[in-house]
């Protein structure tokens, strides 16, 4: 009995500890807070980047668009110079964010990182790289603006808890992504917010319903299943300039053998020196055309995956087996390849 005595009494003083917390916490209000919002209105403006590229562009638009959501009120947009003295939420680095900032802190930031903070009464997002001010904005609306995603099917949309009055804590938040490229399940701008960098030319973005400013840190002409556009087995199913191209008529021993041995156009086999060395040529051959193609010099990023057909492995030839057994993994058939 003694120790349920004891073990009662520890209980009363931990609820009576949690019940002074909660009772300070609501009579003494943090003077700190910042008031977003209040009564339908707003004292703060947000501000754009100084030199706001396409994604810093749609960053700030979810900015907006979620502030509204979240409080009911129109948070204006507007550019550095026009900010005057108001409160601020800082999209991005600009002269009036390095006014809070002290200094551009780019230079001391990894690429993609990024950092969402509060600075007095105003608010700085910003981060390094194609999308670092946008993982700002996205942290901000998830952590801050506490915005949650009703899954519908593949299309997520978000959605926030609506509040009169938005008064919010100060804070200091700052994180990189462990790799840097990433392709994450579908491109859809869920997928996008959260990461998904690469594969996503014009018409893949398009046809997920990406909005404007959506874009991948490299340029890459085509999305995924693209061994057969430079391999294709039967013409008219590669790239345009290998559209008389039909490898499989030609060229059996270019795609792998099936678990019954037998060579189908279903995958390459890339053992084989022939197909390594006419896949390396096509490959060159599409970069030199981009090269002549392209106004700008964002990188480019060739894309060389499986074909959809699920065999289970490229290739069953004795050499393939040999790479796998090498390389402890079916992918040895492929990265050896490369490496
Ligand atoms: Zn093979």
């Amino acid at each position: 009995m003694p120790n349920v005595q004891i073990l009662s009494r520890a209980l009363t003083v931990v609820l009576a500890l949690a019940c002074s917390r909660v009772s300070a916490a609501r009579s003494e209000p943090d003077a700190m807070e910042l008031e977003l919002s209040g009564g339908g209105v707003t004292s703060y403006v947000i501000v754009k980047p100084d030199n706001a590229t396409p994604v810093d562009s749609y960053a700030v638009r979810i900015l907006a668009e979620g502030l509204k959501q979240k409080t009911g009120v129109t948070f204006p947009v507007v550019a550095s110079a026009g900010a005057g003295e108001q409160k601020r939420i800082c999209v991005g680095v600009s002269a009036a964010a390095e006014k809070d900032l002290g200094r551009d802190p780019r230079p001391a930031m990894r690429d993609q990182e990024f950092a969402v903070r509060s600075i007095g009464q105003n608010i700085c997002l910003y981060g390094k790289g194609v999308h670092g001010n946008l993982y700002a904005v996205v942290d901000f609306l998830d952590n801050t603006l506490e915005r949650r995603w009703c899954v519908d099917e593949y299309y997520e949309k978000p959605s926030f808890n609506r509040l009169e009055s938005l008064a919010i804590k100060p804070f200091a938040r700052s994180r990189a992504p462990s790799f840097a490229y990433r392709m994450l399940g579908f491109p859809n701008e869920f997928n996008y917010q959260y990461g998904y960098n690469i594969c996503l030319p014009p018409e893949v973005r398009a046809g997920w319903g990406l909005p404007e400013g959506t874009l991948p840190v490299f340029d890459n002409p085509v999305w995924v299943h693209t061994s057969f556009l430079y391999i294709p087995p039967d013409p008219g199913r590669g790239f345009p300039w290998l559209k008389d191209q039909g490898y499989f008529a030609t060229h059996p021993e270019f795609y792998g053998e099936n678990i019954n041995r037998q060579r189908m156009p279903e995958q390459l086999c890339y053992a084989n020196p022939g197909l390594r060395a006419e896949l390396t040529k096509n490959i060159l051959t599409h970069i030199g055309l981009l090269r002549k193609e392209k106004t700008d010099d964002r990188p480019i990023l060739i894309a060389l995956d499986q074909e959809d057909p699920a065999t289970g492995k490229f290739c069953y030839c004795d050499a393939c087996a040999a790479l796998e057994q090498r390389y402890h993994s079916p992918a040895g058939q492929r990265c050896e390849a490369f490496w």
